[in-house]
């Protein structure tokens, strides 16, 4: 039987004042932990950054993020910082597979509208917000997915549960509407059992894979939310988050035997055949430094012993 795919959920801290060394070396630091899908390491900058910087009415003042008017893609989308790291990446690396990681709507705008909003929307509450950064974030995840790589559209927020959750989940399938539904993952961090968050995110039609954490302390009890019938039935697969990317000691980080022990775990609930690929349960780039090499090499030999 194949191993389980590895992947991560897309950040690294910088690794390198020039850019392009900076993507290298997040590429090769990957490849030397033998992930089966890379990301770009979010060489750059932070995932909000990379939007407030360069859409029409997003912008930052004193170094947060804000919404200053009607919120569009300001450049084609092949000019977008993530779409040209994505092309000099596979330029660079042809053969590798990539997954490329895009804030979605609700984050994005509740991260920057919550600072400040200048004109053009009524208040945080006012949906056209979102309605615009999704239709904005649309022809970058189009992008992205016609330069050969995977689309990740990750919505942390949503764990925390809105009023108006099922219109939000669904901008989710207006982001990556008319994509083919394989390429497509969203990435929910934190504990999704709470507001029928799960149930929403299963019902989405673009999108063919859900991405969970399982491994920190808050999100352990997601197993006893997701089973291989409610997988099944919305036609999905797990992206499964199997090791903390919170330790602050090496001693606290995961070892292989817990790893293996974890993808047991969520195998048993899920079945195999309904697993993705496997990943840390969040991105690293608040992550130590010294500890994502160990936490890498630690969820690799996780895989490997699981078998
Ligand atoms: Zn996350």
């Amino acid at each position: 039987m194949a191993l389980l795919t590895t992947t991560t959920i897309g950040s690294l801290s910088r690794l390198d004042p020039e850019l392009n060394k900076s993507i290298d070396e997040a590429v090769s630091f990957q490849l030397e932990h033998r992930l089966g899908i890379l990301s770009d390491g979010e060489q750059r900058t932070d995932m909000i950054s990379y939007f407030a910087e360069s859409f029409d009415g997003l912008g930052v003042e004193n170094g947060m993020p804000v919404v200053l008017g009607k919120i569009a893609l300001k450049t084609t989308p092949e000019e977008f910082s993530k779409v040209k790291d994505l092309q000099y990446i596979k330029s660079k690396y042809p053969d590798i597979k990539v997954k490329v990681a895009v804030t979605g709507p609700t984050t994005l705008g509740m991260t920057c509208g919550s600072r400040k909003i200048k004109s053009h929307y009524k208040g945080l509450l006012d949906f056209r917000l979102y309605e615009d950064i999704a239709d904005a974030l649309a022809p970058i995840a189009k992008a992205i997915v016609a330069s050969g790589a995977l689309v990740q559209l990750d919505e942390p927020f949503l764990s925390q549960g809105y009023r108006d959750l099922d219109a939000r989940v669904k901008l989710l399938d207006r982001v990556a509407d008319g994509l083919p539904r394989d390429k497509v993952s969203t990435h929910v961090c934190g504990y999704i059992g709470g507001h029928g968050v799960i149930d929403h995110l299963l019902n989405l039609e673009e999108v063919s894979t859900l991405s969970f954490a399982f491994a920190g302390r808050t999100e352990m009890p997601n197993i006893a939310h997701v089973s291989r019938k409610a997988f099944e039935d919305g036609g999905k697969k797990l992206g499964a988050g199997c090791i903390s990317v919170t330790p602050l000691t090496e001693a606290e980080v995961h070892t292989p035997e817990q790893v293996a022990s974890k993808l047991r775990e969520i195998v048993d609930k899920v079945g195999r055949e309904n697993i993705a690929y496997v990943h840390p349960d969040c991105g690293m780039r608040a992550t130590d430094r010294s500890l994502v090499p160990i936490i890498l090499r630690n969820m690799r030999a996780g895989v490997d012993l699981f078998g």
